[in-house]
């Protein structure tokens, strides 16, 4: 017996005396159900799932049932679940089986895989839970078992290393009873080989995995490693008149903090006093560079140099309306301000909070 046969030994042992064997889509295992549950899973817990596959199951019985449903009646369902596209995907999927399929799951990995929002593992859960047809799957829990058992260096998401992956659970994966095993390999890295505390004495698979030996599963496998924002620089001009208030401009309706109220902006390469003197005809009195701030959006880092600007008095050359108006800090009125723009406002430090802005 070489090493993946006793793996897939040990696997199948374990899951006979502790694999789960109850769970609703497992009563019965039709390929409807165990399509619905797989993409239920993605992203999800099993016992977050089990309610909401119990109504969309008394809701959408078979898959006529959900093609024929309104889509708001399927998102509905959904709601609480989150990554609406997945519910989507399952509406359109089940209308293009009943057209093209005669309203059955067919036997073949690439007409499954070419269903919307059908990747190869959910595919492979499907041949395999359903129909009992050798194909190996490669979930999240599949991933971790098999890169701690077999020490696979990087990140999953990377071409390489899912490749490798890939390779390692096709070659674990019996030609009989494989439904059996990717539900006890599921299971596996549900319950034992978890993300922070795998329970390794109670591991089927302790003798022959690499990273147990190695005294640090959790280094396996590797996170998506963080990328590296491209950095944005600008000025912010903080015109400040004789009565202590201070110029602040409407910003655009599209791009970052779209219709907010800002400071005026001046590119990083020029003086501030001359994007002052062209933009609204003022010579300041003072200039002060302020402590530079950060703000990190989604795709680039935001690196913003306040440099104050006293001028004297209101002055007459700029008028508020126009998406242009004197504000008080001191007395502040009701404005939709940036959040870091009202932090500066408000004189405290800018800390380096992240925005989600795609
Ligand atoms: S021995 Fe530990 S790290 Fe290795 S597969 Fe089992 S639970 Fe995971």
């Amino acid at each position: 017996m070489d090493e993946c046969e006793r793996f897939a030994q040990q696997v199948l042992d374990w899951f006979q005396a502790h694999g789960r064997k109850d769970l609703p889509w497992q009563q019965p295992a039709t390929p409807y159900r165990v399509w619905v549950s797989e993409i239920m899973l993605q992203q999800t817990r099993v016992s977050a799932v089990i309610p909401y596959f119990q109504r969309f199951m008394a809701r959408f019985p078979r898959i006529a049932d959900l093609a024929q449903a309104p889509e708001d009646a399927v998102l509905h369902l959904w709601s609480g679940l989150g990554y609406y596209a997945r519910a989507r995907n399952l509406h359109r999927a089940a209308q293009i089986l009943m057209t093209e399929h005669g309203g059955e799951f067919p036997r073949d990995l690439a007409a499954i895989q070419a269903l919307p929002g059908i990747g190869r593992s959910t595919a492979g859960a499907i041949l395999s839970l359903a129909f009992g047809l050798p194909f190996p799957i490669l979930d999240g829990n599949v991933k971790r078992v098999l890169a701690r058992y077999w020490a696979v260096p990087g990140w999953p998401g990377q071409s390489a290393v899912s490749k490798r992956l890939w390779a390692l659970s096709s070659a674990c994966t019996p030609e009989v009873n494989t439904g059996a095993f990717n539900q006890g390999m599921m299971d596996l890295g549900a319950t034992l080989c978890q993300r922070n505390q795998p329970d390794c004495d109670r591991c089927p698979l302790r003798s022959g995995c690499r990273a147990r030996a190695a005294g640090d599963p959790c280094a396996y496998p590797q996170p998506k490693p963080r990328r590296t924002l491209p950095v944005r620089r600008i000025q912010l001009l903080i015109l400040r008149n004789a009565q202590g208030e201070v110029l602040l401009e409407r910003r655009p309706p599209t791009g970052i903090w779209g219709g907010l109220w800002s400071f005026p902006e001046c590119a990083p390469q020029r003086a501030p006093e001359d994007c002052c003197q062209d933009r609204f005809h003022l010579q300041p009195r003072r200039i002060e560079i302020l402590p530079v701030r950060r703000h990190t959006f989604t795709h680039f880092q935001l690196e913003m140099v306040p440099v104050l600007l006293e001028v004297s008095d209101t002055p007459k050359a700029v008028q508020e309306g126009d998406g242009l108006i004197w504000y008080a800090p001191q007395a502040p009125i009701s404005l939709g301000l940036a959040a870091p723009i009202a932090r500066i406002l408000a004189g405290r430090p800018l800390t380096d909070e992240k925005e989600k802005r795609t």
